[in-house]
């Protein structure tokens, strides 16, 4: 399969991801890092210690992957949290009473709701714009903005939004904004925002990263030693930690990043593509289809889409939800990213709590339904969609 003219992948990205934090164990000569459980460390006679004092302030297997995590993505510092919004709330938590948030528009709910709910009774504002529209970005940007907060592509409605440009933009009005992306949805795989101009990305690991949905972790991928300092002190200092049975997990889990994520990117364009032509499906919004609005930046930016898209079909909520019922190898469940293909309603389970006329605006409705394509055998994933359109479909003619 060609690269449809997407960015061109990095040279060593797997040899990265399998060769760190592989150095034998010094007196085993074990190859796997060991888990180290381990709260307590053993000092030299005060003031003394080998880099590890207690549990919460640092780990040996959270700092082996935290090491790859930081040279996946191209980065000096890598940091981890117990989940990705706790990773949200020590970023956020970087500023102070009176600063203002400028962030995407088409959100994640639950950084939504830390943003609205959270950081706003701590006197930090959140004005909402839609990133696509850079004239907007550039007039909400004010005296006290000091964080651009991205999702790109965004959830569920999969708009790309041009990292260097907003990166530029943001850079003239004030070097000192800082630009987060939440890099969940492609991984460093497809996508490498600190390339871009961002200055920290972002992760909830708990979906692609450790791709197994069995771990709940967030991560902070950054350059800057100031920022790394003022982060890794509220990570310690706020307790948001993972642990070691976790870090495990993950580290284990990246060494077949590249694998699963080739995986998800070709069977989910393949599904996409076969949907575009099914007679049932109005609307197919999947990065890599040259039919998207943003397709152009995609290019530009990302070495290719992942496994999440959503479509519309010809009809409402009662097709949406015999369709969603009628699925036998997509999971109906919330979350993405894992081994297993899942599908979902939007508009009545990941973005319920989105007021209705908001989401009408945005264009989630009845009819959209979001699949996360796994990496089960591509033809197998196609004959189920068929069927629950087959089924889903049909009712309706039974009922008429
Ligand atoms: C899941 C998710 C989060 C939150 O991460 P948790 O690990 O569930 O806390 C943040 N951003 C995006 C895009 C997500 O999909």
């Amino acid at each position: 399969m060609d690269d449809q003219g997407f960015l061109k992948q990095k040279p060593g990205f797997a040899t990265t991801a399998i060769r760190s934090g592989i150095e034998p164990d010094k007196y085993s000569g074990a190859v796997v890092a060991p888990i180290v459980t381990s709260t307590i460390f053993k000092q030299q006679p005060p003031p003394g210690h080998k880099g590890f004092i207690y549990g919460r302030s640092g780990n040996p297997t959270r700092y082996t992957l935290q090491e790859c995590l930081a040279s996946l993505d191209g980065g000096k510092y890598g940091l981890t949290f117990s989940s990705g919004l706790g990773a949200t709330t020590s970023i956020v938590s970087l500023l102070s009473n009176g600063d203002h948030i400028l962030s995407s528009d088409d959100l994640y709910g639950g950084t939504n709701r830390l943003f609205r709910q959270i950081a706003e009774r701590f006197g930090i504002h959140t004005t909402f714009v839609d990133f696509t529209k850079l004239e907007m970005l550039e007039k909400s940007i004010k005296e006290n903005t000091k964080m651009i907060w991205i999702e790109t592509p965004t959830n569920p409605l999969l708009k790309v939004v041009d990292i260097s440009e907003i990166s530029k933009i943001v850079k003239q009005h004030n070097k000192e904004i800082m630009i987060v992306v939440d890099n969940t949805f492609l991984t460093p795989y497809l996508q490498r925002p600190l390339d871009h101009g961002a200055d920290v990305v972002m992760y909830s690991l708990t979906k692609y990263m450790n791709g197994h949905s069995d771990v709940v972790m967030g991560a902070a991928v950054m350059n800057d030693v100031e920022i790394e300092k003022r982060l890794r002190f509220l990570q310690v200092a706020m307790g948001i930690v993972p642990s070691p049975m976790d870090c495990y997990l993950v580290s284990r889990s990246l060494k077949t990043l590249a694998l699963r994520m080739e995986q998800h990117k070709k069977s989910a364009l393949m599904i996409a593509e076969w949907m575009l032509k099914h007679p049932k499906v109005t609307e197919v919004l999947h990065p890599g289809l040259p039919s998207h609005p943003q397709h152009n930046i995609a290019k530009k930016q990302m070495t290719g889409h992942s496994g999440v898209f959503s479509f519309r079909h010809s009809r409402g909520l009662k097709e949406s939800r015999k369709f969603l019922s009628s699925l036998k190898v997509f999971t109906l469940a919330e979350s993405l990213g894992g081994y297993e293909s899942l599908a979902e309603l939007p508009s009545l389970m990941t973005h319920a709590s989105v007021p209705e006329d908001q989401r009408a605006e945005l264009g989630i409705t009845d009819a959209l339904v979001r699949l996360s394509v796994g990496l089960e055998d591509t033809e197998d994933l196609i004959a189920d969609l068929d069927q629950a359109f087959t089924v889903a479909f049909q009712q309706r003619i039974l009922e008429l």
